[in-house]
């Protein structure tokens, strides 16, 4: 049998295995999962709700140690590991309370227009949702799918990322523990070649998948046969656009985090950073100088910014995009190089500048900590710039003029655009992309309708 392994990033060493589950066990748990269904539906919002609480008490009882936990199997630092698992915590609490006003349905005031005496629409479950997910927020990722599809009366059936077994493991068991009904969620310890069966189990209602491109093209493609529901959280390049009214040391100390937060490994991390002529000087200057002098080390050290990238595959994937951008004549102005001969899959904060259209860098995500800046002629030419990638996932406009900002509001080509401030989810907005950055929505009234039927209701 198969294993996955849970390797620390920071020392190479191993933590933990887990044999993958035989086909046998998968099918139990689909099994479990489906007769979960009707007794999620049964339970009704309030006693969902209790037990949605009761696995946010556990979750942030076991704080320390999840959070922990996080860091050892993925290298994050470890205040924004205690950070993923407080605000998961939150985003459970969140739904317990708003999942019956998300999903209330309408009341049409004057029926007998379409010739009913009542008639509206409401919400139902989908029944059981197959949930793929990426290593980067290996609990805050699975929370914001697991708390919205169980407040809705579905069960989910979860497939993490292979080198996050142990975030998978403690998945499996917290809503059980916390008393839903057996199955209701789950974790199908399995490889990605596996995924295929399971979206065309006939138990399995739905798919969502938080990941790679190939991975989304793969899942949806396969959903497609079988015409079942996908929502697809997939990459990004978000643009970062600075213009000459903008705070300059406020917006370079934004881009610093936007580029850094989860040592550079998130979908909304900021990518390029699209500085206009009048404040690219005085920009790039302050924002180099922050970025050299980041922390990388241990991340369970408390002073540590930058810990290790997650996987040697992921540093390798890095190492080449530079060097690539660096043999076609690109300026390493921070960073771009590391000691190989280090324990751990460390690789140093860097900014490019000077990237064109042949090197890979130009459309390619960079899923690390390296930084492209480019320099816009005008306003038109950032938006241009920014609008120029078959991605669109979140951004960021830095200006204090508002007739600008409007401007950028409505022409940025992306799932979200933040003003003077970095992308983040919260559970209060919706979350998702555009082009191939993905389609659906997580998070808020819109995330938890995803999963649901939408039936309308016409009574004579
Ligand atoms: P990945 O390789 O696509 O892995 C994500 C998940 O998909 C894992 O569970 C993986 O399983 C599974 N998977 C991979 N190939 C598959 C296939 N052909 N069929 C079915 N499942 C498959 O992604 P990653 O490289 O770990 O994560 C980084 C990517 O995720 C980046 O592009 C990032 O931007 C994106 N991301 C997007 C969001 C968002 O909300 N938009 C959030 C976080 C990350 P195995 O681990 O077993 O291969």
């Amino acid at each position: 049998m198969a294993i996955m392994r849970s390797v620390n990033p920071t020392t190479g060493e191993e933590l933990a295995t887990f044999e993958h589950d035989s086909d046998d066990v998968v099918e139990q748990k689909l099994a479990a999962a489906s007769a979960a269904v009707p007794q999620l539906k049964a339970a009704g919002w309030a006693r969902r709700a209790e037990l949605m609480n009761a696995a946010a008490d556990l979750l942030e009882a076991d704080l320390e140690q999840v959070a922990a936990m996080i860091t050892d199997e993925m290298g994050k630092p470890i205040a924004q590991s205690r950070g993923e698992v407080t605000k998961s915590v939150y985003a459970m609490r969140y739904y317990a309370e708003n999942a019956e006003a998300f999903l209330s349905g309408r009341t049409l005031d004057d029926p007998s227009a379409v010739g009913a005496t009542r008639a509206g629409t409401r919400f139902d479950p989908l029944g059981v949702v197959l949930a793929v997910m990426p290593w980067n927020y290996p609990i805050w990722q699975v929370v914001r799918f697991a708390a919205p599809a169980l407040m809705a009366g579905n069960a989910g059936v979860l497939k993490h990322a292979s080198n996050v077994p142990q975030a998978a493991v403690y998945l499996g068991r917290l809503f059980t523990r916390a008393g839903f009904p057996e199955g209701s969620f789950s974790t199908l310890l399995i490889g990605a070649g596996r995924v295929e069966g399971v979206i065309r189990d006939p138990r399995v209602s739905a798919v969502t998948l938080t990941g790679s491109e190939p991975a989304g093209r793969s899942v949806a493609s396969i959903a497609g046969d079988v015409l079942k529901k996908v929502v697809l959280e997939l990459g990004g390049s978000d643009p970062f656009i600075v213009m000459p009214s903008a705070d300059l040391d406020a917006a370079a100390e934004m881009a610093v985090k936007a580029r850094t937060t989860n040592n550079g490994q998130a979908c909304i991390n900021a990518k390029r950073f699209i500085v206009h002529t009048d404040a690219y000087a005085g920009f790039s200057e302050k924002f180099a100088q922050k970025m050299a002098q980041l922390r990388i080390g241990d991340p369970q050290d408390e002073s540590t910014d930058i810990g290790p990238l997650a996987t040697s595959s992921g540093r390798n994937d890095i190492v080449e995009l530079v060097d690539d951008a660096r043999e076609k004549g690109a300026s390493i102005i921070v960073g771009g190089s590391f000691d190989d001969s280090a324990d751990g899959w460390f690789y140093p904060p860097t900014v490019i500048a000077g990237i064109t259209p042949e090197m890979r860098l130009f459309e390619e995500e960079a899923f690390g900590p390296v930084a492209s800046l480019y320099e816009a002629a005008s306003l038109e030419d950032a938006l241009a710039i920014a609008n120029s990638l078959d991605f669109g996932l979140g951004s960021a406009f830095w200006s204090s003029d508002e007739a600008e900002i409007d401007h950028a509001i409505k022409t940025i080509e992306s799932g979200a655009v933040f003003v003077n401030g970095m992308t983040i989810s919260y559970p209060e907005l919706p979350f998702g992309g555009i082009k191939r950055s993905g389609y659906g929505r997580e998070l808020s009234a819109e995330g938890i309708r995803e999963f649901c039927n939408l039936k309308t209701v016409w009574v004579a």
